[in-house]
């Protein structure tokens, strides 16, 4: 096998076709979101093409920039490189005619590299600006499947580095960092690996979730599909430190690509001597494999996601024994998830030193972020702890259309939903979420406009939950269904005055459930009757959407006769704009209330309440009998 000196200088020569091409050279973003935008298509479009004294194609991961997707990056040689945005395959060839003339300037983003007349820096934009990008160092860089990409940028050179240290130092270096689990449970990282190293069973195995299910959240997606042996390079690392000898990574069957890539890379380690029985020439043996999830919302907790990897089914278990005393198999386990890994190669990579001049004291480093919901630039961001969440919604370009910033539901259905007022100025680490009674989550952060409802928010986030729980105890499965019943009724124009009490017992009982999924499900809800109160009271008690949402307490309503309602009636998905007596009418029992007409009429199709003036508001119901119903 080759020493790592050697992979370098072999690496060293791959990567130099990149950063110093002799033609210029088109780097297509290929992602699971810019596939959704027609990225394949942009990429065997350009490879197709013969333009000019020619060029050459390459694919890379994700940039960031999901809302400029499909991406592409020409280098120049000479050093100059510019990032271009909806470069779909229709526009691909007029694109790649000005790009290799000089600048495709309708497509412009930012120049990477070189001193472009007219071209705004990239480091300068609203959306990189606020960003450290060390974790991310290598999306939209280097391409994923290339492992000689990686090394040339310094790869594995941080575990040869870190196998030459003493196993408890090393660990001992994790720990002071401040590292703690990127998955939302913000966790230790040192000590956990402190536990592993310290239990006597042998073997010793390793665990990535990589089941990242946030509805929001795709953080731990763009590292995979990006940068693979950052996350595998981690996991080395961890084997080193705690002694582990294998390593499963628990990924999602939704994440296809990312699937792809790990495998791939997982195999490149085996066939350059990276895993193996002695790991560089280190005495070190990993080795590794990827198993695909089926997409159990609870196997984001550790000893669901443990039973699910050793071919049960995903449900929580009580703790303990904890994983470091029986996991896999009933061998000591350590579960760590992508970002961590990657996070433990990134701090070691620029230095602990470094590391710390970001963040705050409790959390130092960076931590990405992913944000969608009502913003106006969708994508994925590294930040240093800390940042605003009001930062954030600037770099994303603030709320779309102009209109007032509502809400953030962060870090997916169990972590909360907040008003703009207080969550705008929350900096973003775990602790400042606490005393509000919400969590910060993993990463995902969905922002809400005026437009939204929160009632609404609760009956999908309570239909999700209903049917995410393992069943296993009684506390989540029934309490969970009948949480979703009040939420419905409501929603429905059928609550009452006795359901605020009715939700706050039923989420103070399921705080004795087994595992997080169950005693975390009513943080939304009761963050909903802790700070959007009146907006659900006026749902429970007077029948009324007041942001005129949800469906059963609306109505579509034709009130100009006009060209633009004869336009909007045959994309009506039921036929439900129908013609009576010369004059437009909306079938009320057809109508699904999806608005779709009124993106073609919206002057002429109006919402309205249905049921205020119509049904009589509910009679109060006295707290003591609400109580014992
Ligand atoms: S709390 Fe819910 S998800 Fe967790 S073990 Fe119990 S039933 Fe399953
Ligand atoms: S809201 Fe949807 S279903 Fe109802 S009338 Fe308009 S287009 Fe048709």
């Amino acid at each position: 096998m080759a020493t790592y000196d050697e992979l370098r200088a072999a690496a060293d020569k791959a990567w130099k076709a990149v950063e110093a091409p002799s033609r210029p050279l088109f780097i297509v973003s290929i992602n699971t979101s810019s596939i959704a935008s027609g990225a394949l298509d942009t990429l065997a479009r350009l490879q197709g093409l013969s333009l000019g004294d020619g060029f050459d194609v390459m694919q890379t991961g994700d940039t960031g920039f999901a809302w400029m997707e499909p991406v592409v990056q020409v280098v120049k040689p000479g050093g100059e490189s510019i990032l271009y945005g909806h470069v779909t395959a229709s526009r691909a060839e007029a694109f790649a005619a000005a790009a290799l003339k000089g600048v495709a300037s309708e497509h412009v983003i930012g120049s990477v590299s070189g001193n472009v007349a007219g071209v705004p820096a990239l480091a300068d934009s609203e959306w990189m600006r606020i960003q450290t990008r060390w974790i991310m160092a290598n999306c939209g860089v280097i391409d994923p499947d290339n492992i000689d990409h990686y090394i040339a940028r310094g790869g594995y050179g941080v575990y040869m580095a870190a196998s030459q240290t003493d196993a408890e130092e090393l660990i001992k270096v994790i720990t002071g960092s401040t590292l703690r689990g990127h998955s939302g449970s913000f966790f230790s990282t040192g000590t956990k690996w402190g536990f592993l190293r310290s239990a006597k069973a042998e073997p010793k195995y390793l665990v990535c979730n990589a089941d990242e299910g946030d509805p929001g959240a795709w953080v731990n997606r763009v590292m995979m599909e990006s940068d693979p042996h950052t996350i595998l390079e981690g996991m080395l690392i961890g084997a080193y430190a705690t002694g582990a000898t294998y390593g499963w990574i628990y990924l999602r069957d939704e994440y296809p690509l990312a699937i792809e890539r790990m495998n791939r890379a997982i195999q490149q380690c085996r066939e350059r001597g990276i895993f193996g029985d002695d790991a560089l020439g280190t005495g070190v043996r990993f080795d590794a494999e990827v198993v695909r999830g089926a997409g159990a919302y609870v196997c984001g907790d550790e000893t669901g996601l443990l039973a699910s990897v050793n071919d049960g089914r995903g449900m929580p278990k009580i703790k303990p024994p904890f994983p470091a005393q029986s996991g896999v198999l009933g061998m000591p386990t350590n579960v760590n998830n992508v970002e961590t890994y990657a996070s433990v190669t990134t701090l070691l990579r620029v230095t602990p030193e470094t590391f710390s001049t970001a963040g705050t004291e409790a959390n130092r480093g960076t931590k990405l972020f992913t944000v969608s919901g009502a913003v106006a630039r969708t994508g994925c961001l590294e930040v240093p702890f800390g940042t605003k969440v009001n930062d954030l919604l600037a770099a994303a370009g603030g709320i779309a259309g102009g209109r007032a910033f509502k809400a953030i539901q962060q870090g997916g259905p169990l972590s909360g939903l907040l008003p703009a007022a207080i969550a705008g100025d929350l900096p973003l680490e775990p602790e400042p979420f606490r005393p509000l009674g919400a969590g910060m989550g993993g990463g995902g952060i969905v922002f809400l406009d005026d437009t939204a409802c929160v009632v609404d928010m609760n009956v999908m986030t309570s239909i999700f939950l209903e049917d995410e729980s393992c069943a296993r105890c009684t506390t989540c499965r029934i309490g969970n269904q009948r949480m979703l019943e009040v939420i419905r009724r409501a929603a429905r124009g059928e609550g009452d005055s006795t359901d605020v009490d009715r939700l706050t017992a039923l989420g103070q009982t399921m705080q004795y459930s087994n595992c997080f999924h169950g005693s975390l499900s009513p943080t939304i809800i009761n963050n909903t009757l802790k700070y959007f109160i009146d907006e659900f009271n006026v749902h429970a008690n007077e029948h009324r959407c007041p942001a005129k949402v949800c469906p059963a307490l609306i109505r579509y309503r034709v009130v100009n006769n006009s060209p633009k309602v004869a336009e909007a009636a045959p994309i009506c998905p039921t036929q439900a704009i129908v013609q009576r007596d010369g004059a437009w009418q909306i079938d009320d029992v057809k109508c699904i209330r999806c608005n779709a007409c009124r993106d073609v009429a919206p002057d002429d199709i109006v919402v309205e309440d249905e049921f205020q003036g119509v049904i009589p508001v509910r009679a109060t119901v006295p707290a003591d009998v609400a109580r014992s119903g």
